[in-house]
C-alpha cells in the first residue's frame, strides 16, 4: 500500500515540480514541518536582510535611515506586498500592530461607519483574541455581539437588517481549516447596508482571498504565519478604499497623523491607508517580514493554491489509506478547505508530541484537535506520506500515551 502512495507521491511532486519552493527558506534536516500556519519557516534571505537592518541601517547610518532606508514608508510599502497576496490593489493595506489590535480599530471604526447600528455578528467558534477584541471594541463602542456560525450568518444578517453593523468571521476556521463563503457573506452584509471584516490569519498567502473583487470592507491577519514574517512579526490591516475618508479609528497615535512632525497638539488623520497607523513601528520585526515576502517572488497565489490543495487532498488519501481510524474535522471539498489538515483524536496533545520526536511539527487545539498545516511554499508530497506514516507509526507503538509526551508545557 505505501509502495503505491510513495509512486503517487513521486508523481504529484514531479506534477507540481514548478511551485517546490523549498530552496528559498532554511528548514533543519529531517523536519516535515506542519505548523507554517502558527509560526511559518525561515525564508533563506531574511538573515541576511535583517543583519543589514542591524549593523548597516542602525549600526552605522543610525537615525538617518528614517530617511535613507526609507524607514518611515516600511508600513505602507510592507502593506503593498501583503494586499497583493490578498487581492487588494495598492494603497490599501497597512503593516502595522498586531491582529487582536487590528481587529480593536477595525470594530470600533466601523460602528463609526455605520452610527444607529447596534449589533456586530462573529462566529462563537473564532480563535479566541478575535472573541475577546470584539467584547472590548463592542463594549467601547456601545455595540452587542452575536455569536452566529458562519453557514448560518447570511440568514441572520437578512434579518438583523439595519440593526447590523458588521459582519467579522475569519475566511478559515483555524481549528478546522474550514473555509468559509467570504463572498456570500460580504454579500449579505451589504444587502443590509452593513459592513463586512475577514480575519485572514489562516489565509494571507495560502489562498485567493480577493479582497477586493469580493468588495470586503475591512480585513486584519498576521504577519507570522503562512506568510513567514518570523516570531511576533507585525500584522496587517485592509480599508477598502471607498471607506478611507470615514475610516475613524480609535487609537489615535502620531504614526497616523496627517502631518507627524509638525508635532501639532490637535489629532488630524492622514490620508488613505495611513490613519491605519497608530506608534513607531517595531522596524526589525516589519523588515524581516519583508525580506520574507520576497519568497513569494514571480509566484502566483492561485499557483500555490493549487499545490496547497493537491498537499491536502493528498493527505486526505494517505490518512484514507494508512490511517482509516481517525476523525477528520476538516472539509475534503476543496472548495471548503483552508491550508490545513485537522483530525481529531481523545489523546491529540500527546499524539502532537510524539509526531514531534518522530520529526513531524505540528500542533494540538483544544480539546482533541491535532492540527498539520500545509504551508505550499516548502512542502513535498513525500514529505505529506511521511507525515502520514510517522501518525500511523505513532497510533501503532501507543507512543501518544508515554508520559513524556503527555505532560504539557507552557505553550501547546
Ligand atoms: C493567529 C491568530 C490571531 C493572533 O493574533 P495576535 O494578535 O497576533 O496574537 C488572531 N486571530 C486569528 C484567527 C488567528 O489565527
Amino acid at each position: 500500500m505505501s509502495s503505491a502512495l510513495t509512486d503517487r507521491a513521486r508523481t504529484l511532486d514531479a506534477e507540481h515540480a514548478g511551485t517546490d519552493l523549498r530552496g528559498r527558506f532554511r528548514l533543519p534536516a529531517g523536519v516535515v514541518y506542519l505548523d507554517g500556519n502558527s509560526l511559518g519557516a525561515l525564508p533563506a534571505g531574511v538573515p541576511e536582510a535583517v543583519a543589514d537592518v542591524v549593523h548597516r541601517q542602525w549600526g552605522n547610518r543610525l537615525i538617518a535611515s528614517w530617511n535613507e532606508a526609507d524607514w518611515w514608508g516600511a508600513p505602507t510599502r510592507v502593506g503593498d506586498r501583503i494586499g497583493a497576496l490578498v487581492g487588494a490593489r495598492e494603497g490599501q493595506v497597512i503593516c502595522t500592530d498586531s491582529t487582536t489590535v487590528n481587529l480593536y480599530k477595525a470594530v470600533v471604526a466601523a460602528a463609526r461607519m455605520r452610527p444607529g447600528r447596534q449589533v456586530v455578528l462573529t462566529d462563537p467558534a473564532s480563535f479566541p483574541t478575535d472573541l475577546y477584541v470584539t467584547q472590548a471594541a463592542a463594549r467601547d463602542a456601545g455595540l452587542t455581539v452575536e455569536l452566529v456560525p458562519p453557514p448560518d450568518a447570511p440568514a441572520r444578517i437578512a434579518a438583523l437588517g439595519d440593526d447590523l453593523v458588521l459582519a467579522s468571521y475569519s475566511s478559515v476556521d483555524y481549528r478546522t481549516g474550514e473555509l468559509w463563503d467570504l463572498p456570500a457573506i460580504t454579500r449579505a452584509a451589504h444587502d443590509v447596508g452593513a459592513l463586512a471584516c475577514w480575519d485572514l490569519c489562516h489565509s494571507a498567502g495560502v489562498l485567493e482571498v480577493g479582497l477586493d473583487e469580493h468588495g470586503a470592507d475591512l480585513a486584519v491577519g498576521c504577519g507570522y504565519k503562512y506568510l513567514n514574517g518570523g516570531p511576533g512579526a507585525p500584522a496587517f490591516l485592509y480599508v477598502a478604499r471607498r471607506h478611507h475618508d470615514d475610516f475613524d479609528q480609535p487609537l489615535s497615535g502620531w504614526n497616523g497623523h496627517a502631518t507627524p512632525f509638525a508635532m501639532a497638539p490637535e489629532f488630524a488623520p492622514a490620508d488613505g491607508i495611513s490613519r491605519g497607523r497608530v506608534g513607531t513601528p517595531p522596524l526589525l520585526s516589519m523588515l524581516a517580514l519583508e525580506a520574507a515576502l520576497h519568497a513569494y517572488d514571480g509566484e502566483s497565489v492561485a499557483a500555490l493554491r493549487a499545490r496547497s490543495l493537491s498537499l491536502t487532498g493528498f493527505f486526505l488519501e494517505c490518512l484514507d489509506a494508512l490511517v482509516p481510524e481517525v476523525e477528520v474535522a476538516t472539509p475534503r471539498d476543496p472548495d471548503r478547505r483552508g491550508s490545513q489538515v485537522s483530525v481529531r483524536h481523545p489523546g491529540a496533545y500527546g499524539v502532537v508530541q510524539a509526531l514531534v520526536a518522530r520529526g513531524v511539527v505540528g500542533d494540538f487545539r483544544e480539546p482533541d484537535i491535532v492540527r498539520l498545516g500545509f504551508s505550499p511554499m516548502y512542502l513535498t508530497h513525500a514529505d505529506v506520506l511521511r507525515a502520514a506514516e510517522q501518525l500511523r507509526a505513532v497510533l501503532d507503538g501507543a507512543e501518544h500515551e508515554r508520559p513524556e509526551f503527555t505532560a504539557r508545557a507552557t505553550v501547546t
